[in-house]
């Protein structure tokens, strides 16, 4: 589709959208306060008279407050994993259902799978749309399809193995993992499985991270983004040039916006993810705030698509350190672990006062030990705190230990606990 087409379609979908949204008692509320009828949206720019969304509106109307349809017509529900808070619901009509189906299909396909794929899912299911999201994506697209789950890295080699998968989708923090067991067990992924593509994603990683997976397993790792307030997994994805994500205006709208004035920011400045649904029945969103920081990185790509490319997020507002003033993201943090070969892919970043003090400690497990060799220990533990210092200005307390002692999380990792004294 031409930038035209795809135009047009957001536009229709946009005014369908918001005619809809007229059933649902939050948003008719909405528009009554600020006099806004469906007929006033006439263009895209139009967007911008309708008020925001936010995660604090879907807890105030906890649990089906926003729904645009009667709850007869909805057959699933589905919660955010709550990693900042409450969780919050998401209902889907079976149409909302085949779309998001669609979505998620639609991305496998773009990067080279096909039904004589098999494709294992190694993510958690239940309430996480990971798990079903990709399950019913993975099935429309006719991939046998092997609904692993989270966990248990001993079956998910024998899965691999036996059932001759050749595709995951999983957090990236879980494949190191399962790296590592594989090590342990003396499996090669190149020479004993038939591995060739992994779609990672549900947490924010680094493009060093990536490249990490990519060489441990001799694999294509693509970035899959997805939240469950949009329906999931499927919103956005890597096509095979790796150079973004794009993610699908014939289903959203994309604003990046900034996060104080609210205003649009240029292409190619950093601003928080806005999304607004323009296909959903049971639950659609008007400009939701994701609090997801990222940029747009194009509008074409050599791929022949012209979907808005999107760049990897930084991390949410959320996920923001204010350390003795400095604003810090885990992934910047991550990014320069990740150049150090010595060292594995698991760490945390612990945040604690210590006399008045704020101090940051970066534990990182090592790929190797070699705990005897203390002057090497001590000179790779302060080129660490250099490179650190030269991307977040402060110097960390840096604790290399060995592989497989830090907690590792079968969802989402946590990379941050934050410790320190809170003043009043
Ligand atoms: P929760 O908000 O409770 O974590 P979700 O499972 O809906 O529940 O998570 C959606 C969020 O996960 C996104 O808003 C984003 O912060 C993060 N996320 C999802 N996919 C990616 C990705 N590919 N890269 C970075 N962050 C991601
Ligand atoms: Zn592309």
């Amino acid at each position: 589709m031409t930038r035209e087409q795809i135009e047009a379609l957001q536009l229709e979908g946009l005014q369908e959208t918001v005619r809809h949204c007229m059933h649902s008692e939050f948003y008719r509320k909405r528009f009554q306060e600020i006099g806004l009828e469906p007929g006033d949206i006439q263009c895209l720019d139009d967007l911008r008279k309708i008020p925001f969304t936010t995660k604090q509106d879907l807890r105030d109307t906890y649990p089906f407050g926003i729904a645009s349809v009667p709850l007869e017509q909805c057959t699933r529900l589905h919660s955010s994993s709550g990693t900042t808070g409450n969780p919050t619901v998401i209902l889907h009509t079976d149409k909302d259902i085949d779309e998001w189906a669609n979505q998620v299909a639609r991305n496998l396909w773009m990067v080279g799978l096909r039904p004589t794929d098999v494709f294992q899912n190694s993510s958690g299911y239940g309430m996480f749309t990971g798990g079903l999201g990709f399950q019913n994506g993975a099935e429309k697209m006719g991939m046998l399809t092997v609904p692993a789950a989270a966990g248990n890295s001993l079956r998910q080699i024998k899965f691999i193995k036996d059932f001759g998968t050749t595709a995951i989708h999983a957090v990236p923090s879980y494949l190191t993992r399962l790296k590592e067991v594989m090590d342990k067990e003396g499996v090669d992924p190149r020479k004993d499985t038939k591995l060739r593509i992994f779609a990672i994603g549900a947490e924010p990683h680094s493009e060093e991270q990536r490249k990490r997976i990519e060489e441990m397993f001799g694999v294509k790792a693509y970035n899959s983004f997805g939240m469950s307030e949009m329906c999931g997994p499927g919103v956005g994805f890597e096509c095979k040039q790796q150079n973004g994500l794009h993610f699908w205006e014939d289903y959203y709208i994309v604003e990046i916006v900034d996060p104080e004035t609210l205003e649009p920011v240029p292409d190619g400045e950093i601003g928080e993810l806005v999304l607004t649904s323009i296909r959903r029945e049971a639950m659609p969103l008007l400009r939701y705030r994701t609090r997801d920081l990222t940029r747009v990185l194009g509008r074409s790509c050599p791929c022949g698509r012209n979907h808005v490319r999107i760049d990897r997020m930084k991390g949410r507002s959320d996920d923001m350190m204010v350390l003795k003033g400095v604003n810090i993201f885990p992934i910047q943090i991550e990014k320069i672990l990740m150049q150090f070969p010595e060292l594995a892919s698991n760490y945390l970043i612990t945040l604690t006062t210590d006399d008045d003090n704020d101090n940051m400690t970066v534990e990182v497990e090592l790929e190797e030990l070699f705990t005897d060799d203390y002057q090497r220990l001590v000179a790779l533990t302060k080129d660490i705190q250099r490179a650190l210092k030269d991307e977040i200005l402060l110097t960390p307390h840096v604790k290399l230990v060995p592989k497989g002692t830090l907690p590792q999380s079968e969802g989402k990792a946590v990379r941050v606990v934050d410790k320190r004294k809170v003043y009043q």
